[in-house]
């Protein structure tokens, strides 16, 4: 083998660039920051590895809202359906759940992460662990290991470092300035499927953090979809708030209020609800009569007590409209360290159409660390393996090989 890559970042992109590379007669490197491969990866897979939607690809593309084009290029020939293939030959069986999501039947990234590095390592690639990347020095490579500074060369290099969400688990963006020093301006990282705060009042926080609140209809200007999401102590989290999080985000930078509508009864119309609050209530409490005569009770009542007027209550037209309707105002999104993935990182104006920087000629970048996000759903890391591959692809063809 008479050229070698590095590949800095050992997650889904990094290992899919080895993956690309290790079939071809080139010497393959990975250095990774932490002391194992792939740790969110693995974190991914321990609420249930969504590892992509099997919807069809006309619509599954539109998830990359206005990166789409960018990252349609590379799937051209890595599709979900050949994501599922690549499963498959590491001896992982998928399902398809009920809302479309692919996920692996051991619902865990550990089983397919094993068996791949063990691939890896028969095809020759080599990992160093607790290596991290710290800089370049006369055209070398810096990393601090445990053994002190090591510096390399290679003839190609892949940058997968990733996004700046979860630190703890090796991305920490912390690359930004070693780009920034060769002239490559990355947009800064900001939380994508993230929480927002919300103000509650103590008395609904102490009473429904932890709960979720279910079969719901969230609306924010022309997004709307059902689902569910969570209370927090200080704020809301889940599967329907992220899937609406990049809109509210960017509302919330743009105008600095965002509020979030929800219909607590979707099954049901204003005009039924309206009528059924209209029944007698006789000596009945209010909460009883609003739970026998439309169902809404626990959390979603806790949130109609929570931001509507006292008087609202005694008036069941306007309070059938709050039930279909309800305003959540938001505070903030909650922390990057915190939200699933991260938006901002290195635009795909700064390199050409095999992921190659036009200011640095072959060093290539992959995965979550470029400027592109995706809701929820298996979008994030199917298009991770993507880009990997792509990166590998055009490492290749940099080499001639
Ligand atoms: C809780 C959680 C659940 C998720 N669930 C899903 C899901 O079900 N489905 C889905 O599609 N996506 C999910 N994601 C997102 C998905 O895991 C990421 O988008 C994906 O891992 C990004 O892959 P990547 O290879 O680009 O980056 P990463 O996986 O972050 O890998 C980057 C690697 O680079 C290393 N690195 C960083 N800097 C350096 C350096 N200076 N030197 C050396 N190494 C460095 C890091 O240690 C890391 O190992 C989830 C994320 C989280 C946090």
């Amino acid at each position: 083998m008479s050229k070698s890559v590095a590949i800095i970042g050992g997650g889904p992109a990094g290992l899919m660039a080895a993956e690309i590379l290790s079939q071809r007669d080139v010497k393959v490197d990975v250095y990774e920051a932490m002391p194992s491969l792939g740790r969110k990866f693995l974190m991914a897979g321990k609420s249930g590895l969504n590892l992509t939607h099997s919807e069809d690809y006309s619509l599954f593309v539109t998830r990359y809202g206005n990166k789409q084009c960018e990252i349609a290029k590379h799937f051209a020939d890595f599709k979900p359906k050949d994501l599922l293939a690549f499963a498959k030959e590491l001896n992982v069986k998928t399902f398809v759940g009920s809302s479309g999501r692919v996920f692996p039947i051991e619902m865990k990234a550990s089983p397919m992460l094993r068996a791949w590095i063990h691939r890896l390592k028969i095809r020759g690639v080599t990992f160093h662990l607790r290596h991290r990347w710290t800089g370049w020095e006369n055209q070398q490579w810096v990393f601090e290991t445990p053994a002190g500074i090591i510096k390399i060369k290679s003839n190609a290099t892949i940058l997968a470092l990733g996004g700046a969400s979860w630190p703890k688990l090796g991305a920490k963006g912390d690359w930004v300035p070693w780009l920034a020093q060769a002239g490559i301006i990355v947009k800064p990282f900001i939380p994508a499927n993230c929480g927002f705060y919300v103000k509650w009042t103590t008395h609904f926080s102490e009473k429904f953090h932890g709960q979720p609140v279910k079969s719901v209809v969230l609306s924010f200007k022309d997004f709307k979809q059902q689902g569910e999401f969570v209370i927090t102590k200080n704020g809301v989290e889940g599967s329907l708030i992220y899937s609406a999080s990049a809109k509210l985000r960017d509302e919330l930078t743009l105008t600095g209020q965002a509020s979030l509508t929800l219909d607590l009864a979707p099954d049901t119309s204003t005009e039924k609800l309206t009528q059924a609050l209209r029944r007698p209530r006789g000596t009945t409490s209010l909460s009883n009569h609003i739970r026998k005569t439309t169902g809404i009770q626990g959390v979603k009542l806790g949130l109609l007590y929570e931001f509507i007027a006292k008087e609202i209550f005694q008036n069941p037209d306007k309070l059938a409209n709050a039930i279909k309707a309800l305003p959540i105002p938001l505070v903030s999104p909650t922390s990057l360290a915190t939200a699933i993935s991260s938006a901002g990182g290195v635009s795909f104006e700064d390199l050409d159409d095999h992921l190659m920087l036009h200011k640095i000629p072959g060093v290539f970048c992959a995965g979550e660390m470029l400027d592109w996000e995706a809701p929820t759903g298996g979008y994030l890391l199917t298009a991770c393996f993507a880009l990997g591959r792509a990166a590998g692809n055009g490492a290749l063809r940099w080499l001639g090989i």
